[in-house]
Order: C-alpha cells, then sequence, then structure tokens
C-alpha cells in the first residue's frame, strides 16, 4: 500500500484531498439541518388513532346555536346561527359507538364506488387585491355512489336520497383577510371550499348531531344533500393524499374558508398532529404559513380528526 501510494501522482492527491473536504462540509451541512427546524427528527410520525374518537353534537353540548340562547362561540365548540326546523339524516351510530361512548371510524360504514367527475376549479388573484375562486363544485377525484345504493352495507343507516350536481361557484375573498372584530356564527350549506373543487361543511348535520359520525360518507369523507352538493365533513385520508401527501411540518393548504382564511390540513408546524384543543374557539391559530407562496403570519384554519372537525366559527368576515 505504501508503495502503490508513493506513485500516485499529485495532481491525483490534491483532488483526493479537495474532494474529501467538500464531503466533510456536505456532511456537516446535514448534521445542522435538524437543529434549524427542529422537524427532522427520526420519530415515527405522528399518526391518529381513528378508532377511538370523541362525539360532537347538541348532547354533549358542543354544538351551540345562537337563536337558542348561545350567545358566543367556545373552544372545542361548533357555534350555529340556528338549527333548520326539517333536518334529515342518521340519528343511530350505536353500531359503531365503542363502551366508553367515543366512535370508531374504522368500524363506520362507508359509501362505495368511484363515480368521476368533470370537475372546474380556479383560483387566481385580481389586481385589486382579491382571490376570485371559480367552478362548477364537482370534486377532482371520484366519490361513492349517490343516491346510496338500496341494500348497500351505509343504506342500512342512511338512505340518503340525493344526487350529486353541478353548481355555480364564485367567490371573492380578500387576498390577505383580516380578522373581524367579533367572530361569527355558521348557517348551514357550504362553510368553505376544498381545492379538490367541492364544498366544505361544518361538522354538524341537519339534526344537530355530529355528522362525520352519523352520516355516510365515502372514502374521501364527502357525501351530498338536499341540495344536490358534494362536500365533506371529515379529513378522509384519501381527501389529504389526493391535495398533498403530507411528509413532514405543517400540513399543505387544502381549501378556503368563506371568510378568505385557508384552512390546513391536521398537522401543525412541528409536524405534530393537532387535535381541538391545540385550536381557538373557531378551530384555528395564527402563525407564519405558506400563503400564495410566501411565508405570512396569518390566521389559519385546520382540518382535525376531532369534532368539530374544521371550523368553529368564521374568524373574519364571510
Ligand atoms: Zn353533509
Ligand atoms: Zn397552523
Amino acid at each position: 500500500m505504501r508503495t502503490n501510494f508513493k506513485h500516485v501522482p499529485l495532481t491525483l492527491i490534491s483532488l483526493l484531498f479537495t474532494s474529501s473536504i467538500l464531503l466533510t462540509g456536505c456532511k456537516k451541512e446535514e448534521n445542522i439541518e435538524p437543529v434549524d427546524n427542529g422537524e427532522n427528527n427520526t420519530s415515527s410520525p405522528a399518526t391518529p388513532d381513528l378508532s377511538h374518537l370523541p362525539f360532537g353534537g347538541i348532547h354533549p353540548s358542543n354544538i351551540l346555536i345562537k337563536n337558542q340562547g348561545n350567545g358566543q362561540p367556545d373552544s372545542l365548540s361548533l357555534w350555529l346561527c340556528g338549527l333548520p326546523a326539517d333536518g334529515a339524516g342518521n340519528s343511530d351510530a350505536s353500531d359503531w359507538t365503542n363502551p366508553d361512548g367515543s366512535w370508531d371510524y374504522n368500524l363506520k360504514p362507508q359509501v362505495g364506488g368511484n363515480v368521476y367527475w368533470n370537475s372546474q376549479f380556479n383560483v387566481s388573484l385580481d389586481s385589486n387585491g382579491n382571490r376570485v375562486i371559480t367552478g362548477n363544485a364537482l370534486p377532482s377525484h371520484p366519490t361513492g355512489v349517490f343516491p346510496i345504493t338500496p341494500g348497500s352495507a351505509a343504506y342500512k343507516y342512511d338512505g340518503n336520497p340525493n344526487i350529486i350536481s353541478e353548481h355555480e361557484i364564485l367567490y371573492t375573498f380578500p387576498a390577505m383577510p383580516q380578522e373581524a372584530a367579533q367572530p361569527s356564527c355558521l348557517p348551514f350549506g357550504p362553510s368553505g371550499i376544498s381545492l379538490s373543487g367541492s364544498a366544505i361543511y361544518h361538522g354538524s348535520s341537519t339534526l344537530g348531531n355530529d355528522a362525520a359520525a352519523h352520516e355516510m360518507l365515502d372514502r374521501f369523507g364527502g357525501h351530498t344533500d338536499g341540495t344536490e352538493r358534494y362536500h365533506y365533513h371529515f379529513p378522509a385520508q384519501d381527501l389529504q393524499d389526493h391535495i398533498h401527501v403530507h411528509t413532514t411540518g405543517h400540513s399543505a393548504l387544502m381549501g378556503y374558508m368563506l371568510d378568505g382564511f385557508g384552512i390546513y390540513g391536521p398537522y401543525g408546524e412541528n409536524g405534530e398532529l393537532l387535535t381541538s384543543k391545540d385550536l381557538d374557539e373557531c378551530h384555528g391559530h395564527k402563525h407564519p404559513v405558506l400563503w400564495d407562496g410566501v411565508m405570512v403570519d396569518l390566521y389559519h384554519y385546520h382540518w382535525t380528526y376531532d369534532f368539530p372537525y374544521n371550523i368553529g366559527c368564521f374568524k373574519g368576515t364571510p
């Protein structure tokens, strides 16, 4: 070895020496990086336990209704303006309710099928500082079969007879929304628009129970209603992955609520799984977040796996 080394030309030795410095340099940078963002550790990513989810509802009182005397929103709650007199849907979740009173997403039947739609959806910023969203409200992914097929597992609980049809979407929001002096209550119908092209509804059914825990949804966490509008109640993995596959750090944007603030997936700044306890009375919080390609210290909502799932009240002005 020593004799061989002697005959190695000087230029090659210097080249080897230089590249070893370069390699050392690279290694050093890799070692520094995890200290910088704190999210590159090797611990397993936070995964949700979908077998024990807390029920929402008027009982146990985390659905507050303004026109029935609940004048303020509250943390861990959904603040509705009112309940329709002619509510419909499933009210029996006993077959996927655990002995401890929680519900099991994995035991609840799903609406099967893969029906494809011709989705149109566009988000743009105009010259007046507005975000303009247009589309036809159809999702850019397949849905389950609606009306729910008689005889299917889901039909036993929820005979949802409604079809999915097109609806013209035209939303104009401030590109940089502001928090209102007071939050406001949520009406029924769309609370937001998902980047998949369809509506996001809040977590209550028209009966005043936890829609995600009672109504029969497809694998994307969506279904349709009497207005024939396909919409989401739950951040199903297929919906999240369809919009953006999460790897590390804060979740990506999943849509816009009707006050113009964004709604992101269920992961927080350090890649941790968020629950409603981590969020305020409107189911959001404020920290620097990616917004139109730049980091902005801005209020935003999060989808979580626990009630109220997406929004508790409007923090801005709808
Ligand atoms: Zn619904
Ligand atoms: Zn966040």
